[in-house]
């Protein structure tokens, strides 16, 4: 365990070419304050808290002191937003810090969002709101905890600087952590430029640090863009199965390891809609649930573009089918499981996707409709959210499949209730954490709700009502992304 003072850090962004980045210190808040601290990621760094000063902590941990060691740049990346390519975005208001090794050689980046202005801030004010860093903490450690890939968070700082966004709000900052910052994004500048050798040695960083088993293999550009394509369609996968919406997948949101980045206005599915688009500027639904599998293909297309100095049409097509596959396999796989099956067999797409058409037609909540059907056995009567709804027609289809396979009931139940959670961020629970810190200054909401999900599979008898649809008052909450 080390204090802040004495963290190892490698900074190894920093030693590429200066095209890669702008240098720039953070412009501190006059007066941080510690919100909160995720003992998780405290851990993973090895960072000995107790006893260090928690104003100085703030300090270090919003840039108002420099965590020694630490080498800050804005990182320049650009990429399609909405399906547009816009040549200037960067990081316009977050910050990487510098990359902290701990004494295992696991190497992490401590980026720092709302830091103020850079190079890329395009006019903006580089400031991040107290709502969404709130969002951003909840969210990275609850998709951490369903075991999806993502970056995480750290902590929140906070400030009495007011920041205008539709209304005045509070700036705070976040430290987010990841094993890397790397977008699709980040290639595409060098590529509309023709900066052909700037490509190539992003693609080497990459692999060195994310993908060191390629690094002496024949064909390691082909390799990479195949396991860059798997990863994406697994995650995408993910993603659907457990509802999660991300809200805007613009290709400088695409990290090049598969984590899930950028938490803006994304929502998980609550009551089942196909066409749910949490974004409210999102008038199109481009980045609604039901697309997020083909605008994923569609943004690897365009990160594969960009790799094209270094990848024939041959190993691109390979690439994208690796994607398809990965995703078609993850897809399957995790909804049989969701529904109790031991293996997928012909005709359960169509079960899948019948099912999940009357989900629709009958308003049903995603995550309890799936924790109710472990509820389900063989030789009782039982109600479930959907029965309750379309009668039994529904249900003895399941149940036959079920027999098909001699299903036990007790341990269809265990292992159901493995993979469906029985808490989610709910739109509401994030609101109600941020109504507490923004409105009265209490943050201890925050840490219920991590807490809470850092076990969402178990049944937490003293945290029940979390388990509940969102009340009257948050349904349809429409999210904005400004932040
Ligand atoms: P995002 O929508 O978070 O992916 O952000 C897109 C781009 O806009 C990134 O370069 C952000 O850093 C930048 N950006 C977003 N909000 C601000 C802000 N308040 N000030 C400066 N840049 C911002
Ligand atoms: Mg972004």
């Amino acid at each position: 365990m080390k204090k802040i003072t004495e963290l190892t850090f490698n900074n190894t962004y920093r030693q590429l070419p200066d095209e890669f980045y702008h240098i720039v210190n953070p412009k501190p808040f006059e007066n941080p304050f510690l919100i909160c601290i995720n003992p998780e990621m405290v851990a993973e760094i090895e960072l000995e808290i107790l006893g260090f000063n928690e104003i100085e902590l703030a300090q270090y941990l919003s840039g108002k002191k420099l965590i020694p060691g630490c080498d800050p740049i804005a990182l320049y990346y650009t990429g399609h937003q909405f399906g547009i390519y816009n040549p200037h975005i960067g990081d316009g208001r977050a910050i990487l810090l510098g990359e902290v090794v701990n004494s295992g050689g696991d190497k992490w980046d401590l980026h720092l969002k709302g830091a103020g202005t850079t190079n890329y801030s395009r006019g903006f004010d580089g400031r991040a709101v107290l709502r969404s860093t709130i969002r951003e903490y909840l969210c990275s450690e609850a998709m951490h905890h369903l075991g999806i890939p993502t970056t995480r968070a750290l902590s929140i700082v906070g400030s009495d600087e007011k920041v205008e966004r539709e209304t005045t709000e509070t700036g705070a900052m976040l430290i987010r952590m990841a094993k890397s910052h790397v977008r699709f994004g980040s290639f595409e500048g060098f590529y509309f430029r023709g900066l052909e050798e700037n490509i190539k040695i992003l693609t080497d960083y990459v692999i060195e640090n994310n993908y060191p088993d390629f690094i002496n293999k024949d064909g390691k550009y082909k390799l990479l863009a195949n396991e860059t394509a798997k990863r994406t369609g697994t995650l995408i996968a993910k993603w659907q199965a457990f509802g999660f919406t991300h809200g805007v997948m613009n290709t400088d949101n695409m990290s090049i390891i598969g984590d899930t980045i950028d938490y803006g206005p994304y929502g998980f599915m609550e009551t089942f809609k196909n066409d749910y688009a949490p974004n409210h500027s999102d008038h199109f639904g481009r980045y609604s649930y039901k697309n997020q599998p083909s605008i994923a293909f569609w943004n690897l297309n365009k990160h594969f573009q960009a790799l094209s100095c270094l990848l024939t049409n041959e190993d691109i097509q390979e690439a994208l089918g690796e994607f398809r596959e990965a995703y078609a396999e993850n897809y399957l796989s995790l909804m049989t499981g969701k529904f109790g099956f031991k293996s997928f067999v012909d005709g359960d797409k169509k079960f899948i996707d019948d099912t999940l058409e009357l989900l629709e037609e009958y308003e049903i909540d995603f995550p309890i409709f799936f924790r109710e059907l472990s509820n389900v056995t063989l030789d009782a009567d039982v109600n479930t959210s959907l029965v309750n709804k379309t009668g039994t027609d529904w249900l003895d289809r399941y149940k036959a499949r079920l027999r098909s396979e001699n299903s036990d009931d007790l341990k269809r139940k265990e292992s159901m209730n493995l993979v469906n959670p029985k808490y989610i961020l709910r739109t509401y629970i994030a609101e109600q954490a941020i109504h507490e810190a923004v409105e009265n200054g209490n943050y201890s909401e925050i840490e219920n709700v991590r807490k809470l999900l850092m076990r969402p599979f178990d049944e937490q008898p003293e945290n029940e009502k979390y388990a509940n649809e969102p009340p009257k008052w948050a349904k349809g909450i429409a999210l904005s992304c400004s932040s």
